[in-house]
């Protein structure tokens, strides 16, 4: 049996097994986009339940198995998963958080549970553990599965293949947009669902008891979502990376992440094309990690920015569609078009270059101009500088220090500082194998948006990934885009900067450690 989805591009099978009309539930494994609103998955579950007439049940789940699994991923994630259970409870869903509390405690929860399903879903996300998730879920489940693609505007399928640079990905945003904009989720996959589509808490009490799975206390989960020692303590037991603290104001979840969206939109949207590198009030959203966990969809933010400006497709400017121009053809202001150049095609360029490519997080996935440059610098006289060095901050670079310390001690940089880092990890390490993997190995395990596409496209773009030669050529970089801490200096004010992440300064009231 088989029910094809409306929204299809974004619903793909992953095994090919039949639904099981028997089944207790449909069950939608939420791993990275984590939320009720704009969420494929959801949607599909409500049409597979309303088809199937049985309940759906929303698992969200948090492994503390992977890589980087720390106080600060796990907090975050939490504070997403407290909110999540009242907006689920308010929409008629049932759903469930469930953290790992203990190493091995998840394992074969999955198979567990969708032996009892008609069917499951699962989010489709093109890295990291989620990406390892969905892979395993098409061997594991023994009943039809399902991958979600809620990433983005674009549906990561409708690419066909990798794209090398922004420019070429950019036409293929331009041309699928209208189709795009009729292919979005829904804000609310339940509206208009007038049937009870609710599992029942007591049979999934006894269905758990059966399968021998113990519910994430609720106590627990509020006591690490609650921050300070409170968090602390609880989170103590756990085998995971504990130098790593959760950050005051990084608060995950929807609230957060509404009123970032609204300060942006409302009061910094305006300057993003003049003040986006500005490092004392930079106009920026900050709201990577919010999108890196799911916690609200880029979607809704364009959506937002479209019914603020009363754009309406037919204000594109046909005569330019396709041709990869970066500006003037939404028929928006500079700055509203310069977010959405960046928020569309170049995050939705990370997406589509891991989905296709398998080496995303490898050196071998630059062009072959940069390989060639880089290698024949590779000899190139470089500063003695030891991981331990770089990761603690204590290079001779003071501007590169500040933006270091900002990571480890808020979980962001600033975007301009950001290219900088790089650029400089690159200048210092001992080859550009190693500067990949050191970029990799403090950005995956500090910054709140890491284990990102776009942690990789941002790292190997400072390779040479997505950018083009430049000259002239210099000592280590080559042919690859040059960058340095006094470019940066002339062109951007630092002072202030520099003494907010000086290493003995207090830190700013608004980022304090929980
Ligand atoms: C070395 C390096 C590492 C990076 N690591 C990450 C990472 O781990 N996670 C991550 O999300 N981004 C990463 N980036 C890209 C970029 O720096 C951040 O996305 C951006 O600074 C996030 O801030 P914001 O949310 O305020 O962005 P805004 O300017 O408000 O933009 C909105 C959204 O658009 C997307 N975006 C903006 N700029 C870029 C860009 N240059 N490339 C891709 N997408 C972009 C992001 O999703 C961002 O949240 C990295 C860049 C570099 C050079």
């Amino acid at each position: 049996m088989s029910i094809v989805s409306l929204k299809s591009s974004r619903i793909r099978s992953i095994n090919d097994m039949p639904i099981d009309p028997s089944g207790d539930y449909i069950l939608y494994w939420m791993t990275s986009s984590r939320r009720f609103h704009y969420n494929a998955g959801m949607d599909r579950a409500v049409e597979l339940s309303l088809s199937l007439n049985k309940p759906v049940l929303v698992i969200e789940c948090m492994s503390i198995r992977h890589d980087w699994a720390n106080e600060r991923i796990l907090t975050f994630s939490v504070q997403g998963m407290l909110e999540n259970i009242k907006i689920f409870d308010e929409n008629n869903v049932t759903y469930l958080p469930w953290v790992e509390t203990h190493k091995d405690s998840g394992s074969r929860l999955l198979a567990k549970l969708s032996s009892h399903a008609c069917s499951v879903i699962v989010d489709e996300y093109p890295t990291y553990l989620p990406r390892t998730i969905m892979e395993k879920a098409s061997k594991i489940c023994k009943v039809n599965t399902e991958a979600a693609d809620s990433n983005g505007i674009l549906p990561m399928a409708w690419a066909g293949k990798e794209h090398m640079t922004a420019y070429s990905f950019r036409k293929h945003v331009q041309r699928s947009m209208a189709d795009a904009l009729l292919n979005l989720p829904m804000k609310n996959s339940m509206e208009g669902v007038s049937v009870n589509i609710r599992y029942d808490r007591q049979e999934m009490m006894s269905l758990f008891r059966a399968v021998e799975i113990e519910f994430t206390p609720l106590e627990w989960l509020w006591r690490v979502g609650e921050g300070g020692k409170i968090s602390q303590q609880a989170m103590a037991p756990l085998d995971i990376d504990h130098e790593v603290k959760s950050v005051m104001k990084m608060k995950g979840g929807r609230i957060e992440a509404l009123k970032r969206m609204e300060i942006f939109l409302e009061m910094n949207l305006n300057r993003y094309s003049t003040d986006r590198n500005n490092t004392e009030n930079p106009a920026v959203s900050t709201l990577s990690p919010w999108f890196h966990f799911g916690h609200i969809s880029t979607i809704e933010v364009v959506v937002e920015l479209f019914k603020r400006s009363n754009w309406t497709y037919d204000m594109t400017c046909f005569e330019d569609m396709g041709k990869g121009t970066r500006s003037g053809w939404w028929g928006l202001s500079e700055s509203e078009e310069s977010f959405l150049d960046q928020i569309i095609t170049w995050r939705e360029l990370g997406f589509n270059f891991a989905h296709y490519r398998r080496d995303h997080k490898s050196i071998d996935s630059i062009p072959n101009w940069a390989k060639k440059s880089l290698q024949e610098h590779s000899k190139d006289e470089r500063k003695p500088y030891t991981f331990d060095d770089i990761e603690n901050a204590r290079t001779d670079d003071e501007v590169w220090n500040a933006a270091q310390r900002e990571l480890l001690r808020t979980g962001l940089i600033h975007n301009y500082m950001r290219m900088v880092w790089g650029k400089k990890i690159l200048e210092w390490a001992p080859d550009p194998n190693t500067a990949a993997d050191w970029m990799i190995q403090i950005n995956d395990r500090w910054a709140l948006d890491g284990r990102d596409p776009n942690s990789y496209t941002g790292i190997f773009w400072v390779l040479g990934r997505h950018d083009r030669a430049w000259g002239p050529e210099r000592p280590v970089f080559g042919k690859v885009r040059y960058m340095t801490t006094e470019s940066a200096r002339r062109k951007l004010k630092l002072k202030n900067y520099i003494s907010r992440w000086s290493e003995n300064a207090p830190l700013p009231r608004e980022i304090q450690r929980l």
